[in-house]
């Protein structure tokens, strides 16, 4: 069980910590209760301090918290979901570790924890699937936080669905070079990243090839303006005849969708964490105010209505987090794609990390529907994570793909397709 049961909060605007009390952790091994709480210690630290400016910053190339990712790569974050080989960690339990980081971040900044997740799992755990000369060239310098990664799926027509029909970024094969041609979308981190892992057409196939940013011919678009999730940049890139050598496809020819999908399932486990975060910090502001604002003369945690409130939201917290460690154990013990656990448990959590945001904003009442108060410039943490948490139903598979996973286990792909 993690240890910071009695620790001090270093933030004065930090509520005690609900999670060391309530949740009795009996799945997480030994070495990833060390990660959490050395992540923890981190985030109290480092990021809670910084964490309002990058949620309510405007999406911008300045406002990108690049000290914060110095920090964490000192501290070696970067390094702790990938093996020894490859200049990580070598944790046993890596994907457990991972997720609970993104959980750990996520408690503070979901806009943190959707760069490490982008960094981290999809451009970095993409890339386990290269050659060594490519790891040596993307890989060991973003696990030591000296080139930021990104990782495209998405276009403007084609996101959920990632047919070789739908897709328009296209790779053709020449004796020497590939050239790429096409058009992505949303891609996180691309103003400020050196590379993409990108998905490509191939003929009737598709296939993964990495991609200087500053490479003649790309042309990576302003960040985007988004409801929440402010300190994630996303753009658009354009690929106008993009000359690349031979030796930066990732895998084999031809098997792009595969590693893609393998890459968005880890992903998904940790977009299921980020969920948990979310609620987590939710839940630990909401019974801080509870039992400290006064209504009729009592506290508000003593209208019965709340504490029932609470007791299904600890409920759902208990389950949504054993669904993603479950999910993540399952990925470290060698299943490539953890189904049905990690689909029940990217819907389950950010399900209710949003349902509970709804709700953690009508227990603060006109105090969390405020960004700031201009009387003394005070702010509360459900307002952020009330506009964070949607995009987590959203990107690396929309719920409703959860769901069709979920039941594709259930009644098989020739019923469900
Ligand atoms: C902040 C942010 C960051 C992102 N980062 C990245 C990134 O780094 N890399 C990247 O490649 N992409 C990224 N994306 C794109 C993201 O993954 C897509 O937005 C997501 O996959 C959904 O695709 P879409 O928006 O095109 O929606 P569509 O594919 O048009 O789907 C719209 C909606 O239709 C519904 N739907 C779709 N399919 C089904 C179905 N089979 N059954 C029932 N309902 C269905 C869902 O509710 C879905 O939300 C990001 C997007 C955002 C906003």
């Amino acid at each position: 069980m993690a240890t910071n049961e009695n620790k001090s909060n270093k933030n004065a605007n930090q509520p005690p910590r609900q999670q060391p009390r309530l949740y009795h952790d009996l799945m997480t091994p030994e070495e990833v209760i060390g990660i959490r709480e050395e992540v923890r210690n981190f985030c109290e630290e480092y990021l809670a301090p910084v964490a309002w400016d990058i949620g309510h910053r405007e999406e911008s190339v300045e406002a990108f918290p690049f000290q914060l990712l110095k920090q964490m790569a000192d501290a070696g974050l970067f390094r702790i979901p990938f093996a020894a080989e490859v200049g990580g960690r070598g944790l046993k339990h890596r994907a457990t570790a991972t997720a609970i980081v993104i959980e750990e971040l996520s408690y503070f900044s979901n806009s943190v924890a959707a760069i490490y997740d982008v960094h981290c799992i999809l451009a970095g755990h993409a890339l386990e699937w290269a050659s060594p000369e490519l790891q040596k060239q993307y890989l060991a310098p973003l696990l030591a936080g000296e080139k930021i990664g990104s990782f495209a799926t998405s276009e403007p027509l084609a996101s959920t669905d990632l047919s070789v029909e739908s897709l328009v970024t296209d790779a053709t094969f020449y004796d020497n070079y590939i050239e790429i041609n096409g058009h992505k979308r949303w891609i996180t981190n691309s103003p400020v990243a050196s590379f993409v892992v990108l998905l490509c057409r191939d003929g009737e196939r598709m296939t993964e090839v990495v991609v200087d940013l500053d490479a003649p011919g790309v042309t990576v678009g302003p960040p985007d303006k988004k409801l929440g999730n402010h300190g994630q940049l996303t753009a658009d890139i354009l690929f106008d005849r993009v000359r690349v050598p031979l030796g930066n496809v990732v895998g084999q020819r031809g098997e792009g969708l595969k590693i893609a999908l393998q890459v968005l399932t880890y992903g998904r486990i940790g977009i299921a964490a980020s969920g948990v975060g979310m609620a987590q910090s939710v839940f630990d502001h909401s019974v801080e105010r509870l039992k400290t604002r006064r209504v009729f003369g009592k506290p508000l945690a003593t209208q019965q209505h709340w504490q029932f409130r609470l007791a299904e939201r600890a409920m759902g917290i208990e389950n949504a987090r054993n669904l993603y460690l479950k999910a993540a154990l399952r990925m470290d013990d060698g299943v490539m794609f953890p189904e049905p656990e990690a689909a029940m448990a990217k819907w389950y959590a950010t399900n209710l990390a949003s349902e509970f945001a709804r709700e953690g904003i009508q227990i603060f009442g006109g105090y969390g529907f405020t960004k700031e108060l201009a009387y003394d410039g005070s702010h509360y943490h459900v307002e952020e994570v009330y506009r964070d948490c949607k995009i987590a139903e959203i990107y690396e598979g929309a719920n409703e793909v959860q769901m069709w996973v979920v039941a594709r286990n259930i009644f098989g792909k020739e019923i469900t397709g």
